[in-house]
């Protein structure tokens, strides 16, 4: 068997976008899966971003014609609050649109037009061991039907995902410093009258009685949607009964939610997902580097993952293209760091949800035209645009400030009698 220039370890988004890339370069690419496709993947809105990763590793043509519901933004609503991100006004130069996917359907699609573009995709086969001490890894890999097959790359890219392949087999697993959360999650059919909400957004709504608790309304097109509720393990296990009783008792705990959807059918088992924040010592090693979920997953609330899962990627195989190509490359100050910068932007958001300061800045109706346009830009994804003093570490202390004027501001108004 000859061997590829780059082994790929995992075909969910960030594994197919590497091998796009790759493969559109000329390398030979093996892209192993575990499972076989379609199968169903949680993760379904996209970040405008995305659109643009997708363009430039050949894809975008083919997801356009898959026939994804569209999407221009995001909406949040808490109690009576509404705010809404169009990501037409963004900050940052780029594409303002992308879509919301059924995940089963989008990454085999990705996966096939890795194919088309040159990659091998085989199904059934999962990493079981890796030897990095050589001078090019070595791979283990067990094929369903048991054969087991060693393969000597000259490149190995971990895009396992949840599967966290690498970081369990190189001992690099290091714990998140997020509290533990946990998502209850289903399809349904969601028979939402025409016109009651905007279908080309998210809708994040959030439980009136607890900031940290909130929902997910992701439409797809023909009336079905994705529907779940993130909350804390304690408060998740605060429900009792079946499943499909936990959910909707979860739904209904947020009325306007629990109004918008009162007709909704369930098309699929109700799904979770506990304690997901994960984190690893090293984004590379000698011989490897990790892409999106396998290895640091933050929180799904700004529907970050897919977005760093397919920049990773891309960052990936350009590093990879000029060490190829006999050049000197640094894959901590070329991959790794660059890759942070954008990863560390959506921390502060994520921490600044939780702690209620970024919901403060989004409810705020008296937002400054120039700073909507710049969280705008982060929600649709272009966190690694440093022009933006909402990107990057810095983001933290400025985000800080800006909520403690929405909050003065806030408190103004209401002495004024202004809602
Ligand atoms: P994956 O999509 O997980 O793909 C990894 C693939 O590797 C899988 O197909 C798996 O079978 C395969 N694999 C695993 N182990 C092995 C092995 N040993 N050998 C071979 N193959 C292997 N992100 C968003 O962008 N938008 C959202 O709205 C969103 N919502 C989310 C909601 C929740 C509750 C959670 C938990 C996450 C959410 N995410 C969201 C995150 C999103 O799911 C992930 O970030 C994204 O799927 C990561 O893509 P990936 O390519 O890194 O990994």
């Amino acid at each position: 068997m000859s061997q590829p220039d780059v082994l790929v370890i995992g075909a969910g988004p960030a594994g197919s976008v590497a091998a796009a890339l790759l493969a559109k370069r000329g390398y030979q690419v093996l892209v192993l899966e575990k499972q076989h496709f379609p199968r169903f993947s949680i993760g379904e809105s996209l970040l405008a971003y995305t659109a643009q990763l997708l363009q430039e590793a050949g894809l975008f043509d083919a997801v356009v014609a898959g026939g994804f519901q569209y999407k221009n933004g995001a909406s949040f609503v808490w109690g009576e609050q509404y705010s809404e991100f169009n990501f037409a006004d963004k900050f940052t130069a780029g594409c303002p649109f992308t879509f919301q996917v059924v995940r089963s359907e989008f990454d085999h699609l990705l996966a096939k037009e890795a194919e088309r573009l040159g990659a091998t995709v085989r199904y059934g086969v999962a990493i079981t061991e890796i030897d990095v001490s050589g001078t090019t890894p070595v791979v283990t890999a067990k094929v369903e039907t048991g054969e087991v097959e060693i393969h000597r790359p000259r490149f190995v890219l971990d895009a396992s995902g949840f599967g966290r392949t690498l970081a369990r087999l190189l001992d690099l697993e290091k714990p998140s410093s997020f509290p533990m959360r946990a998502a209850r999650f289903c399809h349904v059919k969601d028979r939402i009258p025409a016109g009651e909400f905007d279908r080309q957004k998210i809708r994040v709504g959030i439980n009136p009685k607890h900031r940290d608790v909130w929902s997910w309304l992701i439409p797809f097109p023909n009336g079905t949607s994705s529907l779940g509720v993130v909350a804390t393990l304690d408060q998740h296990r605060a429900y009792q009964g079946t499943d499909e009783e936990k959910y909707w008792a979860q739904i209904a705990d947020e009325p306007k939610l629990r109004e918008l959807v009162k007709d909704a059918q369930i098309t699929r088992p109700v799904g979770e997902i506990l304690g997901y924040a994960a984190n690893v010592k090293t984004l590379c090693g000698p011989g490897f580097a990790l892409l999106g979920n396998a290895a640091e997953f933050l929180d799904p609330v700004f529907s970050s993952g897919v977005t760093i899962a397919l920049h990773s990627a891309k960052l990936a195989a350009e590093v990879l293209d000029r060490q190829f190509r006999g050049e000197t490359v640094s894959w901590q100050q070329e991959f790794a760091e660059p890759l942070m910068f954008g990863v560390e932007t959506f921390r502060t958001f994520v921490l600044g949800w939780y702690d209620g300061s970024l919901q403060d800045v989004i409810f705020y109706p008296d937002k400054t035209p120039a700073i909507h346009r710049m969280i705008c830009s982060v929600l649709a994804g272009y966190a690694w645009d440093a022009a933006n003093p909402y990107t990057g570490v810095p983001s933290a202390r400025r985000l800080r400030t800006l909520a403690g004027m929405c909050r003065d501001g806030t408190a103004k108004r209401a002495s004024a009698g202004l809602s």
